[in-house]
């Protein structure tokens, strides 16, 4: 038997409810690789999936954890053996599969990535799916002529996980990094990630009938979606790419095409959950090189098993600062 935070429903009344429960290897789902899991995270979905299931959760009882790192106790896939250190994100594991919220998880091996050298699993899970998906949208945007020297490089949402990260990143890679936010009390937080001018929410956050403005931004990793992504889209330089990471400030988009058709802006879009598995490798070996460990230190909120109630109703109001790492046992 072992720990896991375990969502009910109640069918009468459709609430969900979450409590750490002993559960039994039995209780897995199907998959050839067993993880003794180490630590998980907190992200927007975990929010979703841990409350009310916002519409990704099929069937009850339920384990959350979209992400988690640990290592290999049983491997019936020749890629995996027994003390392999792994981590897991995407493929709708803690949505349609039981997640990390979890001291073990049964998971398909084809869904794993081999931790590279130099990353602990508390690393790895301070990374999370918010920083892995980070390191997607920067090489995205380097795929897409970004080079530091460009110009300065926008971060949306940038005292949440995924701005977080980015920020640090990019920071590290030379560029020069502006970072939004909607709370002023971040700014020496961001400041020591490595943000080089703190945006005001505000500044971004309205609409405006110009399809184009000043031409500022060399690239931005957009965390927020929304109004926001609308009027970036209009203060790129010319040619420049946005990658499109979250809809933290909203889904719609409410922008015009000018930028596309006038300045050559690209528009590229970032999903973590399906990434093809060599892409997976490589952004988990630029993180390990990319990523300096100090800053991501600096983001870490460390939790147990028993916070994650309170966490995941925290993350869905835009009250989580930085990465929270989560201690399964
Ligand atoms: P967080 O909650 O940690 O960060 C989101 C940040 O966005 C907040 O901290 C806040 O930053 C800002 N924000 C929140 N509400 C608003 C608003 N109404 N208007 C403008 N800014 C707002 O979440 P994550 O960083 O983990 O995730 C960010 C987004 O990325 C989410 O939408 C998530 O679903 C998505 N995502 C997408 C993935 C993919 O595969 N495409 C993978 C992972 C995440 P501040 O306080 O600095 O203003």
């Amino acid at each position: 038997m072992f720990n896991a935070l375990v969502v009910r429903k109640d069918e009468e009344s459709g609430k969900t409810g979450a409590a750490v429960e002993q559960v039994s290897l039995e209780d897995l789902p199907q998959g050839e690789v067993t993880v003794a899991v180490e630590y998980s995270t907190v992200n927007y979905k975990d929010g979703l999936c841990i409350g009310p299931g916002g519409g990704l959760v099929r069937k009850y009882p339920h384990v959350p954890g979209i992400d988690f790192a640990g290592t290999v106790e049983t491997s019936s896939d020749d890629r995996y053996a027994p003390g392999d250190r792994v981590v897991l994100t995407g493929w709708r594991v803690g949505e349609a599969h039981w997640g990390g919220y979890a001291q073990k998880a049964r998971v398909r091996a084809d869904w794993l990535v081999p931790l590279p050298d130099g990353l602990s699993t508390r690393q790895a899970m301070a990374v999370g799916t918010a920083g892995f998906t980070s390191m997607l949208a920067v090489m995205a945007l380097e795929d897409h002529g970004l080079e530091p020297g460009h110009g300065p490089v926008l971060v949306t949402g940038a005292a949440g996980g995924v701005g977080s990260v980015a920020t640090a990143i990019l920071a590290n890679l030379g560029h020069d990094v502006a970072a939004v936010t909607g709370r002023p009390e971040t700014a020496e937080y961001l400041t020591a990630l490595g943000a080089a001018r703190i945006v005001p929410r505000e500044e971004l956050n309205e609409t405006t009938k110009r399809p184009l403005e000043g031409e500022t931004w060399a690239g931005c990793v957009d965390a927020v979606g929304g109004a926001m992504l609308a009027r970036v889209l209009g203060q790129m330089k010319y040619g420049c790419p946005v990658a499109a990471v979250g809809l933290a400030g909203g889904a719609a988009l409410p922008a015009t095409v000018i930028p596309f058709l006038l300045r050559g802006v690209n528009l590229l879009g970032i999903d973590s959950v399906m990434q093809p598995y060599d892409n997976r490798l490589r952004a988990w070996q630029r993180i390990a090189r990319d990523l300096p460990m100090d800053k991501l230190e600096a983001m870490v909120r460390p939790a147990v098993m028993a916070d994650l109630p309170q966490l995941g109703a925290d993350i869905l109001k835009g009250r989580v600062q930085g990465r929270v790492v989560v201690d399964v046992n």
